[in-house]
């Protein structure tokens, strides 16, 4: 008998990603903190294997920015970066996550800080934005790419600038309804709160800088 594989409507499952999965919204901030995290962490990894590599603490750090006239949200991190390739994999593909994979490739044991696993966390990005661009430069790359999406109808990948090594993520943060506000995702007040709740598990620093208008 042949077992057969299980399909997957990629535009129906990013939809239930964004719109069932979590119960709060809060949380896009817990995922893209702790992916930054992770990124950072692997640097870290490799630091210990490559004498080429020194890990001098004080450069990695996470940093969230708000700019509320202009809607904007962005996480940035000093951490190992995505190539096109691994922006196309790992966020391209629903479920997929190269941390789990990091984690096979170096034998890290349960117990190491590395938090991904189940590849879905990122989507979550767009429970609060309508347009999520993520770019990155890789660890030992020259070049940087800019990721787009606009949600389940899908992605680009295109080249771009970038000068340091790392992964800077903008949320077009979406407009007010009657029954959901997102203003609240770009006040000073509430992002602290929100990062201070979720931050425990972080041991990299997270800078803020807010707009005051
Ligand atoms: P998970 O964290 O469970 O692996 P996510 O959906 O949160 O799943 O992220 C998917 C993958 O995308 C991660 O495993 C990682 O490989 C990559 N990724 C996401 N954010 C970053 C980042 N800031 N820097 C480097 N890689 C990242
Ligand atoms: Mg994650």
């Amino acid at each position: 008998m042949e077992t057969k594989q299980f399909k997957a409507e990629s535009k129906r499952l990013l939809d239930m990603m964004i719109n069932s999965i979590y119960t709060h919204k809060e949380i896009f901030l817990r995922e893209l903190l702790s992916n930054a995290s992770d990124a950072i962490d692997k640097i870290y990894y490799r630091a210990l294997t490559d004498d080429a590599l020194t890990f001098d603490k004080d450069g990695y750090y996470i940093k969230v920015t708000a700019d509320k006239e202009n809607r904007i949200l962005k996480i940035s991190d000093t951490g190992i970066g995505m190539t096109k390739e691994e922006l196309e994999t790992n966020l391209g593909t629903i479920a997929k996550s190269g941390s789990l994979a990091f984690k096979k490739e170096n034998e890290l044991k349960d117990g190491y800080d590395i938090i991904g696993q189940f590849g879905v966390g990122f989507y979550s990005a767009f429970m609060v934005a309508d347009e999520v661009t993520v770019i990155s430069k890789a660890l030992g790359s020259e070049e940087a790419y800019r990721w787009e999406s606009k949600g389940a109808d899908g992605y680009t990948i295109t080249p771009c600038q970038k000068d340091s090594i790392g992964t800077e993520i903008t949320l077009k943060i979406k407009e007010n309804t009657e029954d959901e506000n997102y203003d609240e995702y770009l006040e000073e007040y509430r992002l602290k709160s929100i990062i201070k709740k979720y931050s425990d598990f972080i041991r990299y620093p997270i800078k803020m800088d807010v707009s005051e208008r």
